[in-house]
């Protein structure tokens, strides 16, 4: 039996550039992993099988799910033929811009490369997991990262200054797909990923704070106005800088001073049936 972690990401940054050929859009993203975790287990199954047993009912058990896709494509690509049964213990909230269902297929793939003795390497594991999905590479090595292309080519940076972070979602569904089709290119405000990487390098928190920046955030926000109440509250309550994560609708908030952890989610608990206050992951992972 092997048990591997799949920590949530959050994105620092989050920049589209375009729309290719390919229908994917051309993205400029610093993601960072922060200690909220789905936990996966695995273990033999009979028949060949491909077996998930997840503990949150929306989330499928079938072809459909992520960890299926991985461990489906790693056999193939492997030529294996055993079964496999995944337990899955999520604790990331489902399509929440937190990158949860990438983040347990990378963790299938780390899981079963050590499961079934692959010897396989993180960038190969990188380069398989980018035929899954275009977060999951990232997911594979966790950390923290510069990443272009459609999200799947990764330049590794140091880890933020650690802080404490407070993840809020509300209790609505964003559809990405939606989100990308309203984005209106001449209408964007890019963050500057220079300074942000200038702010890492240097662990200069407040530089990190003032850099956050999401092209998404506004449209997610014109089509759902909770998620930008959120974002007041949280400012309101003392967070240092807040931004939301991916297209959303989860919103974070950066605060460096413990003692004001317990306000911001004393203040939030009354409107946001989903906070979690939670640490910055410095590492990356290993195999
Ligand atoms: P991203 O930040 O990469 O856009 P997300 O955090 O918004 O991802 P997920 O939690 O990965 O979204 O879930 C999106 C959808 O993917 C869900 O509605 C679910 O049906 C499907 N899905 C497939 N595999 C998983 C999984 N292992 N965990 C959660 N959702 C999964």
């Amino acid at each position: 039996m092997i048990h591997e972690k799949a920590p949530a990401k959050i994105n620092l940054t989050l920049d589209v550039l375009g729309k290719r050929p390919d229908g994917y859009h051309e993205v400029e993203m610093i993601m960072t992993t922060v200690d909220l975790y789905d936990r996966l287990t695995i273990e033999g199954a009979r028949d060949g099988k491909i077996v998930i047993k997840s503990s949150d009912r929306y989330v499928p058990d079938d072809r459909r799910n992520l960890v299926y896709q991985a461990a489906d494509l790693l056999r193939r690509r492997m030529g294996i033929r055993d079964g496999v049964t995944f337990t899955l213990d999520k604790r990331i909230p489902v399509a929440a811009g937190l990158a949860g269902g990438s983040s347990d297929a990378a963790a299938a793939l780390r899981g079963l490369n050590r499961f079934w003795k692959l010897g396989l390497s993180l960038d190969e594991l990188a380069e398989i997991g980018a035929e899954i999905g275009s977060d999951v590479p990232f997911c594979v090595y966790g950390g923290t990262a510069f990443a272009t292309g459609r999200g799947e080519k990764i330049r590794h940076l140091p880890a933020p200054p650690n802080c404490w972070v407070i993840l809020a979602k509300p209790d609505i569904g964003v559809s990405t797909a939606d989100v990308y089709g309203k984005f209106d290119l001449s209408r964007a405000r890019h963050p500057d990923i220079t300074a942000m990487e200038a702010a890492l390098r240097n662990g200069d928190y407040n530089g990190v704070c003032r850099n956050l920046g999401n092209v998404l955030e506004p449209v997610t926000m014109e089509m759902h106005r909770e998620v930008a109440m959120l974002k007041d509250g949280m400012e309101r309550f003392g967070a240092d800088a807040v931004l939301m994560s991916g297209s959303g609708p989860t919103v974070f908030g950066l605060v460096s001073q413990e003692a004001r952890v317990a306000r911001i989610v004393n203040g939030l608990n009354g409107f946001c049936p989903e906070v979690h206050a939670v640490r910055m992951l410095g590492g990356r992972n290993s195999t």
